[in-house]
């Protein structure tokens, strides 16, 4: 069998919280300090097994950790899964318990919201812990994240349509949309006043109504496609804004597009179709470059809230993008394996400088009140 330390050998810390008199069962993994305190979403699920949740966990936070590099926050990776049905086993003494455990990592750790958790648990953790972000303007934090996420986006397709035809111009393109939801329905807004045509699809047909009329006062082209239909549509681009592993052996075969670029988390199902996808001469935006904006808005509560300095920062994601492009094609190799060698590159020249930070000083709103 595995040695635990081996299984959490590429980790920094990993914290196993139990809270018998709320029936808390949490684990939180530090990745990775080296930019920062860590910083990761806190998921509940009813996991299988606390195996299960363990390597939720540690992935997740691996995941993180080249986040934060890519967003160029001075945060580290880390993320937290509480074990429990969020339907049925929430209540505000639980959150309040997790709160003291990362109260306990004095620093080390930042949490907020994800799968399972909404902002407003965390305002139970909050009297406990001011290490938590996100949560609404009225507590603090900075809100809704979904405007810095879908302008990320929006960075995104202007630096692919940059490097697919020299010109960052949105219109006279056709985009497909799948998913219509806080994210994906500002990226078609967007796109439509810009002059695109889109293909949609959301298997919630009140957002399909939304965009329709909204269509309508535009007076712009908008056609509505089946789940299934989306891969097939004849468009320039594919912005995947819903749920993650749509990028598969079934969906690259229906794919014709010339890019994908979107903000839904894991497009790929395996780092192997980031290869596929090469072959096939379809540009992918590595997912958590263009996502990155809610990430940079909640990295961002470190200072005085600004969210039209939120907006700017977003503006990397453009040259980001077009860094790893370029990288890709020189070296021969995926977006994805670029993106991810870049952020090694840039972990290894910050982190001299990042970690003095993160272990020695207390973010200022530490003392928000
Ligand atoms: P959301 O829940 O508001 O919207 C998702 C939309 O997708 C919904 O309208 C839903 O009906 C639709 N959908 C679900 N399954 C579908 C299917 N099979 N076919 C078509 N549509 C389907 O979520 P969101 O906040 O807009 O986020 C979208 C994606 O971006 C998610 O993967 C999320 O993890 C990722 N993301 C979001 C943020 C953010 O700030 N909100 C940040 C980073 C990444």
């Amino acid at each position: 069998m595995m040695s635990l330390f081996s299984k959490i050998r590429e980790h920094e810390q990993v914290v196993f919280c139990n809270d018998e008199s709320t029936g808390l069962k949490a684990i939180i993994a530090i990745h990775s300090t080296r930019l920062g305190p860590a910083l990761g979403g806190c998921r509940m699920l009813p996991y299988a097994s606390e195996e299960e949740a363990l390597e939720d966990v540690l992935r997740l936070s691996k995941g993180m950790t080249y986040k934060c590099a890519a967003a160029d926050v001075d945060f580290g990776g880390g993320k937290a899964v509480i074990i429990g049905d969020p339907a049925r086993d929430k209540t505000p003494e639980l959150f309040r318990a997790f709160g003291q455990f990362v109260e306990s990592l004095n620093g080390r750790f930042y949490t907020g919201t994800d799968m399972g958790t909404t902002p407003e648990d965390f305002v139970h953790s909050l009297r406990e812990t001011n290490c938590i972000v996100g949560v609404d303007e009225v507590y603090g934090g900075s809100g809704d994240s979904s405007v810095p996420t879908a302008q990320g986006v929006i960075y995104g397709l202007q630096a692919t349509n940059q490097a697919l035809s020299g010109s960052d111009d949105l219109g006279n393109k056709c985009y497909s949309i799948q998913g219509l939801g806080k994210v994906g329905f500002k990226v078609a807004e967007r796109l439509l006043e810009e002059g695109a045509d889109l293909y949609v699809t959301d298997i919630n047909q009140k957002a399909i109504e939304r965009l329709l009329s909204k269509a309508k006062i535009l007076g712009a082209g908008v056609k509505v496609l089946s789940s299934e239909e989306i891969y097939q549509a004849n468009a320039d681009v594919f912005v995947p804004c819903a749920m993650g592993g749509i990028i598969n052996d079934q969906t690259i075969e229906q794919l014709t597009v010339k890019a994908v670029v979107g903000s839904a988390n894991n497009q790929l199902l395996k780092l192997r179709h980031g290869q596929i996808l090469k072959e096939k001469g379809i540009l992918f935006a590595p997912d958590y470059i263009v996502n990155s904006g809610g990430l940079i808005q909640v990295a961002d509560e470190l200072y005085t809230p600004n969210k039209e300095r939120v907006l700017q920062k977003t503006k990397a994601i453009y040259n980001s993008l077009l860094h790893i492009y370029e990288f890709a094609n020189t070296s021969g190799i995926t977006t994805i394996e670029a993106a991810n060698e870049f952020c090694e590159k840039r972990i290894e020249a910050r982190s001299r400088r990042n970690s003095f930070f993160s272990h020695m000083k207390r973010p200022k709103w530490a003392v928000r009140t």
